[in-house]
């Protein structure tokens, strides 16, 4: 098969129509040896001539002109149809006019015939095909549009060209046969061909070349490289009759990512270097963000350059940028109790628009440890602040407050480095009027209400003078409340023009040349009612904090029992200094039960902060909680230091209720912030296992460390754990939180010895909870029998006086290195003794003074027990005047006679003199006692120190517990069982 070259053609449009030649005479270079007809007679002659170029060609002619009845045929070889449907055929022939010719006759022709015949081999011979229309095709009858002449001088011919089509073709392929009948003609070229729509590249695709059916006929384009179809569907392209195309082409493809069309749409180049393509499409490359680039050409992404950064929200077309710098130039302005931080954008933002500060306070009282700020408030807020100010207010006097204004942006987190900060110290004025708090009301009606406060006392630290009070008051529960100020040189207001039978918030602040202090806590107080019949008499409100809503109503006459599961939020007012119906606000933050709550859930969400599981990674197991395992762990919250801390997970396969009671922890944890109370970190609830993350105390729980740790520390180490201890105790009872389970056990120690209140989980107190033998069985619950007050133990009092009973028992705890209080004698033993007012005496080497807290701790009037101010205060006077903790005599004060020493067990609990002495560790001097006769207790009960010495114990401390065992077993009687509540 011949082809006609058209190059590449690499548009759409080709250049020329090309076309395929089946056949062409003009390039046959030896004579065409077609057959003719008639045989015996041949009228058509084939001859060789020259074309218009001069070049060879081969010729058929005829001229059987004047013999009527012509009938010369001349076939062509067989031609193959290759992929042709229709096939073209162009003729080139002369034609002389009969009226030109002498004698021509009226036979003289002027057309000729062409026909064709299809075969699927080359079967054809002299004979077949008949030579005769039927079975050839007839194609045309051809006509010669310009005749030549014969004349004197000969023929002057003039070449025609005529294009025509034949098909449908089926067969392998056909003859052309050439019908003459009288002509006087010449053929010379003839030249078969059917036509191709060219192989092209369009719209990123390369369409094939397609033969021309005739029809227009689609083709489906391949996408070229670096390019895919969009979608899903390959382009198409319809190629026409004519042998072109029908553009532009049906579905389209498109460049991949990192690549761009170019040269027409033909081809997908990589991106250079330094430009990029994210995305699928026609787009073209481009360039870089700033501080980002590509290793490679063909860049889908531009990859930040090192100490850049992209946020996780930048698009990929956004510049790298960097955590900014640190902000400059803090400025305090310090007026009272208040102080306006305000300070200068950093000197590079890192190139985003994102910019926002934290500020982060640190309270260093003295020459103590500072320690995160608590109670201060900050206006707007000190997170996420977009202004460079910020006000803090609640100062207290005398303090130093440290303030970190750290600078952070989107790439902040990313970048790991933390973020920038500056620091600045500010020292609170000595005289700064302290926060006035126990505002009380002396009277109401309907639309006024009379308060008065005691002056703070003293008013500064340093003395200085009040000279004015500012009241500020609105009514409680309203949304946008309008907030009122009056002004009063004295400790009282007249609040007037209110609304009836409406709650009040009201807050006072005093103030002296040194400014305003800080505003007391919200009290509450209500307005009459102005109907009669409702009127209520003076209602005393005790605050919570704002929001809580009204928790207790204490009428003159009526005392409303509220009855909340654990902890009430009554302080309790037989303990408290003002009479019960009289006692109306009250500054202090008041603890809040979870269970108050409708949702416990909500408790957990307002006191517990949630922390992303992604910011928590465990380490190892350290411990066993009531509801999971204790681990320690690293937490590490964006753009703060990462911290060692426990987590305390919540098993598997628990209920809800159980969770509830898990996380009631953390609620109750959450509310409080004091350097001796174990800090709460957050919660994971949305997540498996729910955790609940709190500072890590690197030396556990007190009772092990101080058992680990038996008589390494100095009574005045001890003491000052115990100050720690009764500290954070004060703490709670201000917060009107009853612990119930103070025991060495529930505290905790970091590597510093401070000393933590831990475990504020109700679960273990609930009857069908723990089970452990810590807690007995009693009416209404589970009761830690040796640590419980007996007034707690007889009829569930459980208050903050029941609380320093507890102390008491950890005071002696600590003393004795993790000793069990009252041995091992019986629950029922320890509440009879107690009961006859025995109590635990001195641990060997305690301070007396120390014992004498422990004894005042033990009162059996609940009143008369120290309350938490007075035992802190009692330890700093011990702390600071070491030598009172060398006196270990001792001495009985009070009403209580100290129960006899059983840290041995009783001999009559044994069965042998071996038995007792392997029981009080001594089991190596046995044979020594059976050599000297003491082998029964009558006889071992007469023992001397001389007798000891005998049988070579020399070591005092050995004779010591020896002789201790024996001199303080309890009499059997004093001790004996009871009938008692808990089991
Ligand atoms: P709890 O469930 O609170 O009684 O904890 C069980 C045990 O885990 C404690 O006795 C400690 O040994 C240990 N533990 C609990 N919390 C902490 C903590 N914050 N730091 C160190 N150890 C802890």
């Amino acid at each position: 098969m011949l082809r006609v070259s058209y190059g590449q053609l690499l548009t759409s449009r080709p250049l020329f129509i090309p076309t395929v030649n089946l056949m062409n005479t003009k390039l046959e270079t030896s004579d065409l040896k077609w057959t003719v007809f008639p045989k015996d007679d041949p009228q058509w002659d084939e001859t060789s001539g020259l074309d218009e170029e001069k070049t060879p060609v081969r010729n058929y002619e005829i001229c059987s002109i004047g013999r009527p009845g012509q009938n010369n045929w001349l076939r062509t070889n067989y031609i193959p149809r290759g992929p042709a449907v229709n096939v073209y055929v162009e003729l080139t022939f002369t034609v002389l006019e009969c009226a030109s010719i002498e004698r021509a006759g009226r036979s003289c022709k002027e057309t000729f015939n062409l026909y064709f015949y299809q075969a699927s081999t080359d079967l054809a011979n002299d004979h077949f095909p008949p030579w005769m229309e039927n079975p050839w095709v007839k194609v045309d009858t051809v006509a010669a549009d310009i005749l030549g002449r014969y004349g004197p001088r000969g023929a002057s011919s003039k070449t025609n060209v005529k294009t025509l089509r034949l098909g449908p073709l089926t067969a392998n392929g056909f003859y052309l046969a050439f019908q003459d009948q009288g002509a006087c003609m010449a053929l010379l070229a003839v030249r078969v061909f059917y036509r191709v729509c060219p192989a092209v590249v369009a719209s990123l695709a390369s369409f094939p070349e397609t033969v021309s059916h005739g029809l227009v006929v689609s083709a489906e384009g391949n996408c070229v490289d670096g390019a895919e179809s969009s979608m899903g569907r390959r382009p198409t392209m319809y190629c026409r009759e004519d042998g072109e195309w029908a553009t532009p082409a049906v579905g389209e493809c498109v460049c991949m990512a990192g690549r761009e069309e170019k040269e027409g749409r033909t081809r997908c180049t990589a991106c250079l270097m330094g430009t990029f393509k994210p995305n699928v499409g026609d787009k073209s490359c481009q360039l870089c963000p700033p501080n980002s680039h590509t290793p490679a050409p063909g860049g889908t992404v531009c990859n930040c350059k090192i100490g850049h950064y992209r946020a996780i929200t930048d698009p990929p077309t956004a510049a790298c940028t960097t955590p900014p710098h640190a902000p400059r130039s803090i400025v305090a302005h310090v007026n009272g109790s208040m102080v306006d931080l305000d300070w200068s954008e950093p000197l590079d933002s890192g190139g985003r628009g994102d910019l926002y500060y934290e500020v982060h306070c640190l309270e260093c009282a003295g020459n103590g440890p500072c320690i995160s700020c608590t109670s201060l408030t900050y206006y707007p807020r000190p997170n996420r602040l977009v202004e460079r100010k910020l006000r803090v207010s609640g100062l207290r006097p005398r303090m130093t407050y440290n303030f970190r204004v750290l600078a952070l942006n989107g790439v902040s987190e990313r970048s790991g480095i933390g973020a920038m900060g500056e620091e600045l110290n500010v020292t609170t004025d000595r005289d700064v009027p302290l926060p006035v708090s126990g505002i009380q009301q002396m009277g109401a009606t309907d639309s006024t209400l009379k308060l008065r406060w005691a002056p703070p006392h003293p008013p500064t630290l340093t003395g200085g003078n009040i000279l004015d009070y500012e009241v500020k008051y609105y009514e409680k529960d309203q949304e946008k409340p309008l907030i009122m100020f009056l002004k009063t040189t004295a400790s009282e207001a007249h609040l007037e023009k209110l609304r009836a039978n409406t709650v009040y918030v009201v807050q006072v602040r005093a103030r002296t040349e040194a400014g305003y202090g800080a505003f007391g806590g919200d009290s509450l107080f209500q307005t009459l009612s102005q109907d009669p019949e409702k009127a209520q008499p003076q209602v005393a409100l005790i605050a919570g904090t704002a929001g809580v809503g009204i928790l207790l109503v204490i009428a003159v006459i009526i005392v409303a029992i509220v009855c909340v599961r654990k902890h009430g939020v009554n302080k309790e007012t037989d303990y408290s200094d003002k009479p019960p119906q009289y006692l109306i606000g009250h500054n202090a933050k008041l603890y809040i039960d979870p269970f108050t709550y409708e949702d416990p859930n909500e408790a957990v969400r307002e006191f517990a902060k949630e922390i992303d599981v992604s910011y928590v990674k465990i380490e190892e197991v350290i411990g066993a909680g009531e509801f999971g395992e204790v681990c320690r762990g690293r937490l590490k919250v964006p753009g703060k230091k990462e911290n060692y801390v426990a987590i305390k997970t919540l098993k598997g396969g628990y209920t809800e209720r159980q969770r509830r009671e898990f996380l009631s922890e953390a609620s109750i944890m959450g509310q409080f912030q004091h350097p001796n109370i174990i800090h709460l970190e957050g919660v994971i609830t949305n997540n498996c296992p729910v955790m609940i993350i709190t500072e890590y105390m690197e030396n556990g729980a007190l009772d092990s460390f101080l058992r680990l740790n038996d008589g390494q520390f100095t009574p005045i180490q001890l003491v000052g754990m115990l100050r720690g201890i009764a500290s954070g105790m004060r703490y709670l009872a201000e917060m009107n939180y009853v612990h119930r389970d103070l025991a060495a056990r529930n505290i905790l120690v970091n590597s510093n010895l401070v000393c933590k209140v831990s475990d504020f989980g109700l679960s273990r107190f609930l009857q069908e909870g723990s089970t452990d033998p810590t807690y007995t069985s009693c009416l209404g619950g589970k009761i830690p029998i040796r640590w419980t007050a007996p007034e707690a133990i007889a009829f569930r009092k459980f208050t903050s006086a029941s609380d320093v009973w507890g102390y008491g028992i950890v005071m002696w705890e600590v003393m004795s290195f993790g000793e069990r209080p009252y041995w091992d004698m019986s629950n029922q033993d320890v509440i009879n003794a107690i009961e006859q007012d025995y109590r635990l005496p001195a641990p060997p080497d305690c301070p007396t003074a120390l014992h004498q807290l422990m004894l005042d701790c033990w009162q059996r009037e609940r009143a008369a027990r120290p309350r938490f101010t007075e035992i802190v205060s009692s330890l700093d006077k011990l702390i600071r005047n070491p030598a009172s903790l060398k006196i270990t005599t001792r001495e009985q004060h009070g009403t209580s006679q100290p129960l006899l020493d059983q840290r041995t067990p009783h001999y009559s609990s044994f069965a042998t003199v071996g038995e007792w002495l392997q029981a009080i560790k001594m089991g190596r001097y046995e044979e020594g006692f059976r050599n000297a006769g003491f082998t029964t207790f009558s006889r071992v009960r007469q023992i001397t120190t001389e007798d000891l010495l005998r049988m070579g114990i020399t070591l005092a401390g050995h004779q010591k517990k020896i002789l201790s065992s024996l001199q303080q077993m309890v009499p059997a009687e004093k001790v004996s069982s009871g009938p008692g509540s808990c089991y």
